[in-house]
């Protein structure tokens, strides 16, 4: 059966790609929904199949969520709509080229929705969840966050910060009724290459996975109660133990002394 908490589903970057799936896996899973991303006519083409398909209340807000009026708009509906139990933070842009090709424009572009509005649209949801006592908050990360040397830094860098106030989010709120998940995808065929700068069709077949595929991979992930699901990796034995590794640091990170390896004379000693 589904953890999720039953309640409205706000997905955002919902009109393509793996946005487009929850939408569709969310509602047949008994959640009305709230779908939101810049394009008008894809998210009511999809609006319609859904609620024909599942007979399920599917509203649809255009909004650009890298501009600050819109942002504050759909901050607005997830503070006042009780009804909203569950928030897909899924919109974003990635970016293959290297830092010197980069247009920082463009990576500034990409944080504001990566993360700025990623940030934002959970202050506006985590109250109400906490007041309610349930929700969920599922924040779509990718694999870069723990391999950043993979594609454009700044992409790798924003999915870092996704990982890391998960895990953040998790430790503050799951004692108050809030299940939190970080997904880190890795390749998945969706129109994100084609606008990160690297087609589709350039990556050798046997690293992509098929949006449903990892979809459907991740709300399992969540039913088992999972904080980081990573759909494409075989044994979870090697999260768990990159996971242990952090955690037996963590004592030893802040201390009064540096490591003896700097043969640095303290004054403190
Ligand atoms: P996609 O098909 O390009 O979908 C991106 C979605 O975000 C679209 O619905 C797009 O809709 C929306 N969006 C883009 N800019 C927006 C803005 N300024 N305001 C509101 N919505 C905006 O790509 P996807 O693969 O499904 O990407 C979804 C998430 O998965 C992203 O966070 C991405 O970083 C992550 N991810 C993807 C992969 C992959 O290989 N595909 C791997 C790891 C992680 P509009 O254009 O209509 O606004």
């Amino acid at each position: 059966m589904s953890t999720l908490s039953k309640g409205a589903a706000l997905i955002t970057g919902a009109s393509s790609g793996i946005g487009a799936i929850y939408a569709q896996r969310l509602a047949r899973r008994g959640h009305d929904l709230i779908l939101v991303a810049r394009s008008r006519d894809k998210l009511d083409t999809l609006a319609r199949r859904i609620s024909d398909e599942t007979g399920r209340s599917v509203e649809v807000i255009p909004a650009d969520l890298s501009d600050k009026a819109d942002l504050a708009r759909i901050e607005e509906v997830l503070r006042n709509d009780q009804s909203i139990g569950v928030l897909v933070n899924n919109a974003g842009l990635g970016a293959t080229a290297p830092l010197l090709s980069s247009d920082i424009g463009k990576m500034e572009e990409m944080l504001a929705l990566n993360v700025n509005a990623l940030m934002r649209l959970t202050y506006a949801a985590a109250p109400g969840f906490v007041a309610r006592g349930r929700g969920t908050i599922i924040n779509i990360s990718s694999i870069v966050a723990i391999g950043p040397e993979v594609l454009n830094g700044v992409y790798g860098g924003s999915k870092a910060f996704v990982l890391a106030f998960s895990q953040s989010l998790h430790h503050e709120l799951s004692e108050k009724g809030v299940t939190v998940q970080a997904v880190l995808p890795g390749a998945t065929a969706t129109d994100f290459w084609g606008v990160a700068g690297t087609p589709l069709e350039h990556l050798p077949a046997e690293i992509v996975m098929s949006a449903e595929d990892m979809v459907d991979a991740a709300l399992a992930g969540l039913d088992q109660g999972e904080l980081v699901t990573i759909p494409a990796l075989p044994d979870l034995a090697d999260w768990q133990a990159y996971e242990a590794a952090r955690q037996k640091m963590l004592p030893n990170l802040s201390r009064t002394l540096p490591a003896d390896r700097y043969k640095v004379v303290s004054k403190a000693a």
